[in-house]
């Protein structure tokens, strides 16, 4: 796939957007993930913020990123901020659900995509809610944050799809409603002082555990307890793989590390696999 036109176009970095003929050999540490991932029998994927950036999606934690600048995310974006004003809470989210509907994957989640394609993953487990590694294609894939595709209905259990949300927003001022109760709309999603959803957290500590190669990609891996899911790898005897350019807790303990674009390395990995 590394001489195709990469699908994604959103976002600032473009994997592969020059000459195609003039790819750089994978670098060492690209070839040593390969390894790694051929060997390994139960190898799973990490992910977190990091990986959407290339999309263009900012880390909406992080101080700048330009969306809500003049509001805490951690307040408005709060499970008692939904609870008691919800017409306000889906003033600030349904901007963010507008921010991110159009997005698309980029070469680092169509990488990984392709990586479970091949039979090299398990799974990915990730902390983003934008849809973005289902877009390009992982099937197994475990949102312990759950995801923008569902809105639901707290009363009927009703679940409403993203474009159906959308459509309400744009339709009426407020909280979208379920059509049969008229209770406002949820964001599938955890927000902040929600719990995490149960069975999803369950299955990525299986997988986290059964692991014989956890590859972490665009995660600090400081918020707990998806920090906590390296750890579950290491106590079982597998390794850890690291792809992000921060720093993280489990630097020292990995096998390998990439520090460029998340994309890049990506492709680079897949490449190295080719070659
Ligand atoms: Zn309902």
């Amino acid at each position: 796939m590394s001489d195709e036109t990469p699908v994604s176009a959103a976002g600032p970095h473009v994997a592969g957007a020059g000459d195609p003929g003039l790819a750089a050999e994978p670098s060492r540490d690209a070839r040593r993930v390969a390894e790694l991932l051929r060997a390994a029998e139960r190898a799973v994927v990490l992910t977190g913020a990091g990986v959407s950036v290339p999309s263009g999606i900012p880390d909406f934690r992080s101080p700048g990123s330009g969306l809500w600048e003049n509001v805490d995310p951690i307040e408005v974006a709060h499970i008692d901020a939904w609870r008691r004003d919800p017409d306000r809470f889906w003033s600030f989210y349904g901007q963010r659900f507008a921010m991110l509907i159009d997005k698309r994957p980029n070469d680092a989640h169509l990488a990984l995509a392709e990586l479970e394609r091949r039979g090299l993953l398990r799974g990915v487990i990730t902390q983003n809610i934008d849809r973005l590694h289902r877009l390009a294609g992982t099937r197994r894939l475990v949102e312990v944050h759950g995801s923008i595709e569902w809105s639901v209905c707290l009363e009927c259990r009703g679940r409403f799809s993203l474009e159906r949300v959308v459509g309400l927003l744009a339709a009426g001022d407020g909280a979208p409603e379920c059509p049969a109760c008229l209770a406002p709309l949820k964001p599938d999603v955890v927000l902040f002082g929600e719990l995490l959803p149960e069975r999803a957290l369950a299955e990525a500590q299986e997988l986290a555990r059964e692991a014989d190669l956890m590859l972490c990609v665009g995660s600090s891996l400081e918020v707990y307890p998806v920090a906590g899911l390296p750890e579950l790898t290491l106590a079982g005897g597998g390794r850890i793989a690291i792809v992000t350019k921060s720093s993280t807790p489990y630097d020292g303990a990995a096998v390998a590390r990439l520090n460029g674009d998340v994309a890049d390395e990506l492709q680079a990995v897949v490449a190295a696999l080719d070659a």
